[in-house]
């Protein structure tokens, strides 16, 4: 099959790759001139593990190259994938749609012969009919038909989620489309992995519900965390605990600073607009929203409380702010809440990060970037593990204690515990839906 893919960020550049390691011919389509002259060089400009040894593979092997040429690449492909951003609007919360309707009115001035116009970015319910409107519009003769696929990868295991999916999520509309993406997929289906062929409305709302629903999980375990700190109860316990009910499963509830990313936030915000847009307002989904800015608003104050109330001049050590490990995203990353209240208290900050820096230099201003926590430990009055990398997961604790001015540890992400803490010699210990102690 020949797939041309617009768009080479997260998702459209690891479903690129993939699909041509399927064995599909691939042409990635990027409008940014540089992010398609690096790719060119091999570079890749994201961080994803294994994204560059796969995507060497598959150049070497002929069936996948990279262009800002969306005309030339579009024309004669089986499917076109639209894979660009759909970040939300300013002002009104509301998906912004503007690229997806952009690319698609690209794709009908090129295209020639019948083709399926495939949406892979996060939508609204209504936007595929809208895309086959735009493109009819456009191109009047044009025999094509639209398909809604949403993607479920998660960044940091993007390969492994696109390789072996819990589920593919197909909206057609007719037989011949349903041919073509079946087709495309047909490596997955041949293993076993569900393909879930469905209307268009179904298939954009599946995303939105997923999202939201993990949003949810993942609130609630923090707003009960909170109720713990409270109560004496320990939140890994309850975690445990609730999570070996099959019923409820034990991903999503992990205690930490609130969610961030790329998809959550975004998603859960054009959820709740599409909700009220139709009279049915998504009440538990705008109570997430409001609950998860609160928790960052905790956490800060849980910081405050370790600083003996006051930010101001006091040295503080953060340890990881991409919005979660093996990933450079910095989209909505608790770190752009939590950092800045801190710089702002009059806070000297100190940042760590294994690949962070790039994209959060301009994210963060007035903080200073070091590569060794221990190095940024020197002296410091607080340590913040705020991303739970693994490089942060084995810390010589002792050694951190012993250089910093005010041996005090905040561990948003419960990696350690306080007896860790306290046998290590730090002096106050906080963390999330546990007991702290401030020395
Ligand atoms: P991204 O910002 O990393 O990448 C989008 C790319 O599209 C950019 O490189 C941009 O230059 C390019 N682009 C925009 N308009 C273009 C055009 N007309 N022609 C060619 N290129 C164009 O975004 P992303 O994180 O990959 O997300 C893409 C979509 O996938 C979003 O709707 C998102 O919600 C969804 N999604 C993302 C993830 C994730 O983890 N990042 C997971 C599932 C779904």
């Amino acid at each position: 099959m020949k797939i041309a893919m617009i768009g080479a960020g997260y998702v459209g550049l690891v479903s690129g790759v993939c699909f041509s390691d399927f064995g599909h011919d691939v042409i990635c389509v990027d409008k940014d001139p540089a992010k398609i002259d690096q790719l060119q060089d091999g570079v890749i400009p994201i961080y994803e593990p294994g994204l560059s040894d796969l995507m060497a593979k598959n150049v070497a092997a002929g069936r996948l190259t990279f262009t800002t040429d969306l005309g030339a690449a579009v024309d004669g492909a089986d499917a076109v994938f639209i894979a660009v951003g759909t970040p939300t609007r300013r002002g009104d919360g509301h998906a912004d749609l503007s690229y997806v309707y952009a690319a698609a009115e690209d794709i009908a001035k090129a295209v020639t012969g019948y083709t399926v116009v495939v949406t892979k970015s996060t939508v609204p319910l209504g936007t595929n009919r809208q895309v086959k409107q735009v493109i009819r519009k456009a191109a009047p003769e044009l025999e094509f038909d639209v398909s809604s696929n949403p993607e479920f990868l998660r960044e940091g295991a993007a390969i492994d989620d696109f390789m072996k999916p819990d589920r593919v999520v197909v909206g057609v509309q007719s037989d011949r489309a349903a041919q073509v993406m079946q087709d495309i997929y047909r490596p997955l289906y041949l293993r076993d992995f569900p393909i879930l062929l469905t209307d268009l409305e179904s298939a954009e709302m599946i995303k939105y519900a997923a999202n939201a629903f993990l949003a949810t999980k993942v609130t609630f375990i923090n707003e009960i965390a909170a109720l713990c700190e409270r109560t004496g109860a320990d939140i890994k316990q309850v975690s445990k605990g609730m999570g070996l009910d099959g019923r409820i499963g034990n991903k999503f509830l992990h205690a930490g600073p609130g969610y961030g990313g790329s998809c959550f936030p975004k998603d859960t915000s054009a959820l709740a607009r599409i909700g009220q847009e139709h009279a049915v307002p998504m009440q538990i989904t705008e109570t997430v929203i409001r609950v998860n800015e609160n928790i960052k608003t905790r956490m800060i104050e849980k910081l405050r409380d370790l600083c003996e109330g006051s930010f101001n001049g006091k040295i503080v050590a953060v340890l990881g702010v991409t919005f979660k490990p093996n990933t450079d995203d910095m989209r909505e990353a608790p770190s752009l809440t939590i950092v800045p209240a801190l710089v702002g208290g009059g806070a000297k900050v100190r940042v760590v990060d294994p690949q962070g820096m790039r994209e959060g230099k301009d994210l963060l201003p007035g903080v200073s970037w070091l590569e060794d926590p221990y190095k940024a430990a020197q002296n410091a009055d607080v340590l913040v593990i705020l991303t739970e990398w693994n490089e942060y997961r084995a810390l010589d604790l002792k050694k951190l204690a012993r250089k910093m001015a005010h041996p005090r540890l905040a561990d948003l992400r419960n990696i350690y515990s306080a007896k860790d803490a306290k046998r290590a010699g730090f002096t106050g210990y906080v963390s999330v839906g546990r007991q702290d102690y401030l020395g």
